[in-house]
């Protein structure tokens, strides 16, 4: 029995991707978005087997995302959602293609690929149409066409996008439709000179609820991962990641009793405390602490009892017929990363790609 470990399932990688791609036209593109080490799933692992399922596009955060994919030997595309200027030589160098979000990063990125000679090189336009994140607001689109009708022998428009807000919240609906009017504006003006450029808004989210919106290609991110916003689309999907660990030991304390540091649990009534090697420094941070935060035991929910230390963390194992090296699942099938996030406040996305590489990873090949 091994102690604190990830194990990554592919079979349910492909089926996620299977999934997602039946929501889609035939013809729409698919980018898989992998940024984040692939939402702390292995960005190795999971690009390779989704390259090898037929994903058109690759999306990172960072220059330093998408040099590991060549690295590892990705050769499809690979768009940069925000890459650096101090990192554009590399960027070109490994043939990354930049999202361009402002007038200074375009100008900066025009003269790197004057010094390199570069003709035609892939870019990609980022357009802000409500998220107030990055990219280019509606005051600067005549410049921005301007630009890219001049330095036309420079560089090629790959694409072109935006990102929605609100897309997991319907509530959010009149807004998310404000976003993808100001987006068709975007194309009405821009297809006519550049017909061959790849117009994308929709995340996983997006995808889900906005279907007739999904333009030449979409971006999906937690949905590969398993998981998608929305507990009935849940069900269809399977988690990628499960992390289990063992109980390392088992005090049984009295009323009055105090655990872990600071004494935050005060016994109310004897307990069972079960300790597990897991803590912040693994990524389940101190707000799963205090009652919040659970794993399972047996098949029964456990809570996490006192503070969260950096390297183990109490259970409350009390009405749960257990011993030390039993098995304990803390994300997995049965065990949803959004449930337990939500338990404390957080959302899967910063769960998943929260967990370090403390963590030995076991790839399941499907
Ligand atoms: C992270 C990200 C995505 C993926 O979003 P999901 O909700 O995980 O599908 C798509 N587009 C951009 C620009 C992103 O930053």
């Amino acid at each position: 029995m091994k102690s604190t470990y990830l194990e990554i399932n592919l079979s349910n990688l492909k089926h996620n991707y299977n999934h997602i791609r039946s929501f889609l036209n035939p013809e729409t593109k698919f980018l898989a978005v992998v940024k984040a080490n692939g939402y702390g799933n292995g960005s190795r692992e999971v690009s390779k087997c989704l390259s090898e399922s037929g994903v058109d596009y690759f999306g990172v955060a960072y220059v330093r995302e998408g040099v590991e994919l060549r690295n590892q030997g990705i050769k499809k595309p690979i768009l940069v959602f925000h890459p650096q200027l101090e990192n554009l030589q590399e960027l070109i160098n490994y043939n990354l293609e930049p999202s361009i979000y402002s007038l200074n990063f375009f100008n900066n990125f025009l003269s790197i690929l004057k010094s390199n000679n570069k003709k035609l090189y892939p870019i990609q336009i980022n357009f802000n149409t409500g998220l107030n994140r990055l990219g280019f607001s509606e005051k600067h689109y005549n410049e921005v066409i301007n630009k890219l009708n001049k330095n036309n022998s420079l560089v090629k428009l790959k694409g072109v996008y935006s990102h929605l807000a609100s897309s997991d919240d319907l509530g959010e609906d009149h807004f998310n439709m404000s976003q993808i009017t100001k987006f068709e504006k975007i194309t009405g003006l821009i297809k006519p000179i550049f017909p061959n450029a790849i117009f994308h808004l929709l995340n996983t989210s997006g995808v889900m609820n906005y279907k007739n919106y999904q333009f030449d290609m979409v971006r999906a991110g937690i949905s590969l991962y398993g998981y998608s916003n929305d507990n009935e689309i849940d069900k269809f999907l399977k988690p990628v990641l499960t992390l289990k660990t063992i109980i390392s030991q088992i005090h049984k304390i009295k009323k009055g009793d105090s655990v872990g540091y600071n004494r935050s649990l005060i016994a109310k009534k004897n307990m069972s405390i079960a300790t597990i090697p897991l803590g912040h420094s693994y990524g389940i941070t101190r707000i799963y602490g205090n009652g919040k935060g659970y794993v399972y035991v047996k098949g029964k929910k456990a809570f996490v009892v006192g503070n969260v230390c950096m390297d183990m963390l109490m259970l409350d194992v009390s009405a749960i017929e257990c011993k030390e090296g039993d098995e304990v699942v803390v994300v997995g099938e049965n065990a949803s990363a959004e449930a337990l996030a939500n338990s404390a406040g957080t959302i899967s996305y910063e769960l998943l790609t929260g967990l370090s590489d403390r963590i030995t990873r076991r790839v399941i090949v499907g």
